[in-house]
């Protein structure tokens, strides 16, 4: 297949430009792709304050290419880097789940346009299927940004109901300090894509937990192979972010089994085979939060002491997780914040 590149430029400040693909122009031929290059162009163009320059048709092979691993026959995993967003990862951190039939669906598309290009090229490596749907787990934007790249290509964007009202006050936010930490080239293009459905794909079943990570989580469960796409709602080897309910997220713990008896894809880290080991260091993350938090609380100390005692007293598990430190300082705030007053 060949696939039509441009050199995207920021029309403020041409000397910011970064290379994007124009899906839209895909086709089995050069001629062919180059024949709908200038349309595909005009289309483009405008928005976001891109202006595009230098169209050529590629190759797949000649694409950047995320990894992908295979995990069970047709099922496929992008591990992220087990770090907080940066320049140095460029915000490559959420894992992507791809299932290939006789259409394509993918879960949590990466965390900006460049990550959803490069995922697609792996994919169209793979199949020319239709890319039928994208699933967001839940709105944050490192496992949500490329969802803009994939509407373009026609997939449905499905995701748990609340997702907008949660995104909808934070994403001005978000976007610049996506932006501030990776880099505005990299982000160029990249934006939130809003959810066209809440239905499931054919194949799958979505499990809508209570404010847990965020307010709008979901696990997608891909029926046929009993695999579990977790999200966020479980964290291994990244410290867990608390950005919904710490007490809602222990609830819902201690309250869901096993959804299917496969490989359990979690929002960051790897791949795991059982449920036990998927949620168990996570579990013991959560519950030490709480009982510190509560502990410090009951004691009368004020929030601002309060949040380096917790960090401190945790530190026996810091060794299991990354970006402990900083991670921790902040889910301790809002634990706190939330915890004061039950
Ligand atoms: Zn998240």
């Amino acid at each position: 297949m060949f696939h039509l590149l441009v050199a995207a430029c920021l029309t403020s400040d041409p000397s910011v430009c970064s290379d994007r693909l124009l899906p839209a122009a895909d086709a089995a031929s050069r001629a062919e792709c180059e024949a709908r290059a200038e349309a595909a162009l005009r289309d483009w163009g405008a928005r976001d304050g891109l202006t595009a320059n230098s169209p050529r048709c590629v190759e797949t092979g000649a694409l950047p290419a995320l990894r992908l691993d295979e995990i069970v026959p047709g099922v496929l995993v992008h591990q992220g880097v087990v770090a907080m967003a940066s320049a140095e990862n460029r915000g490559r951190i959420a894992n992507i789940g791809v299932v290939i039939g006789p259409t394509i669906t993918v879960i949590d598309p990466g965390g900006s346009r460049a990550e959803a290009e490069a995922l697609y090229a792996a994919i169209r490596l793979r199949s020319a299927a239709p890319i039928g749907a994208v699933i967001l787990t839940h709105p944050h934007p490192d496992h949500s940004f490329g969802a803009a790249f994939f509407a373009e290509v026609g997939a449905e964007v499905i995701a748990a109901d609340g997702y907008e009202s949660y995104l909808l006050p934070r994403r001005e936010t978000w976007l610049g300090s996506y932006i501030d930490g990776i880099g505005l080239a990299e982000m160029l293009g990249s934006a939130f894509a809003p959810p066209t459905s809440t239905q499931a794909p054919e194949g799958f079943d979505l499990l809508k937990a209570p404010q847990a990570h965020t307010s709008a989580d979901l696990m997608a469960v891909h029926k046929p192979t009993s695999t579990v796409f977790a999200g966020d709602l479980i964290f291994r080897e990244l410290t867990p972010v608390v950005d919904g309910s710490l007490t809602g997220w222990l609830d819902w713990l201690a309250t869901t089994r096993a959804p299917a008896s496969g490989m359990i894809v979690p929002g960051h880290g790897p791949v795991a085979t059982t449920w036990n080991e998927a949620v168990t260091p996570m579990r013991t993350y959560l519950q030490t939060l709480k009982d510190t938090t509560l502990a410090e609380i009951a004691a009368g100390t004020a929030l601002s002491e309060a949040v380096p005692r917790i960090v401190k007293a945790m530190q026996p598990l810091a060794p299991g997780w990354a970006d402990f430190d900083a991670t921790t300082a902040r889910n301790a705030a809002s634990a706190y914040a939330e915890l004061e007053w039950q």
